[in-house]
């Protein structure tokens, strides 16, 4: 029975945890919702949320419990690096080696070390973002140089379409540029292991296709106002 789309939040997260198997983590994507529905989140037991915006992530990390971990899952400025490497336990949308290297500057800065995803563009729409599967060797190499950052793993989404074989095939790339650069490039890190794809739509598709992180907000929080 899907009982995702009525009842309370923690009825809603209860649903979407019993569908994932134990592998697979899962992150409450909370962008757009109130601080309070947040709240009865990690009531319910939930410590991994993302957000998409630097502000809006700063202000929520500021008044909630400390054992949250944050991750920060939209498009990142690099004038806005600063407060989410301050708030972000896991950056999880690198899209360039300017951001990357941006990332490192800040964290160093700020004396640490923090764990991002590279995110891969395998979606037929041009208006992704992300790097090319045949850029991450390459990313995931000059990553491998810099002592702010720590890359475990990627991070990608589906073509934006009905077509299930598509959206399948579309993961099956994520997961395939995963398995290359955990043979290849990332060989030697035993901390490169999560690949993270599947929202609300389409994460029955990816759990099935090796995701190991699935990042759902409509089907616990409800529809966002923008
Ligand atoms: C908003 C967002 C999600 C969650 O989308 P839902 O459809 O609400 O589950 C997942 N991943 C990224 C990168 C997002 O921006």
């Amino acid at each position: 029975m899907d009982n995702t789309h009525d009842g309370s939040i923690a009825a809603r997260l209860r649903g979407v945890r019993a569908s994932l198997p134990e592998r697979v983590r899962l992150v409450a994507v909370s962008k757009f919702h109130p601080v309070e529905a947040l709240r009865e989140a990690y009531d319910a037991g939930q410590r991994i949320f993302g957000e998409s915006r630097a502000q809006e992530l700063a202000a929520k990390a500021a008044v909630l419990p400390d054992d949250i971990e944050w991750h920060f899952i939209g498009h990142l400025q690099t004038n806005k690096v600063r407060p989410v490497v301050a708030a972000a336990t896991v950056i999880q949308s690198v899209d360039s080696l300017r951001l990357l290297r941006a990332i490192d500057a800040e964290a160093r800065r700020a004396g640490r070390c923090i764990d991002v995803l590279l995110q891969v563009h395998v979606a037929r729409e041009e208006t992704k973002f992300g790097f090319d599967p045949d850029e991450l060797p390459a990313a995931a190499t000059e990553a491998l140089t810099l002592d702010g950052v720590r890359v475990t793993g990627i991070m990608g989404m589906a073509s934006n379409t009905d077509d299930t074989d598509r959206v399948a095939d579309d993961f099956r790339r994520i997961r395939a540029a995963f398995d290359d650069l955990a043979a290849g490039a990332m060989a030697a890190n035993d901390s490169f292991r999560t690949v993270s794809m599947g929202m609300s739509h389409d994460r029955d598709i990816a759990v099935s296709c090796g995701s190991t992180m699935v990042r759902v907000g409509t089907d616990i929080f409800g529809e966002r106002e923008y």
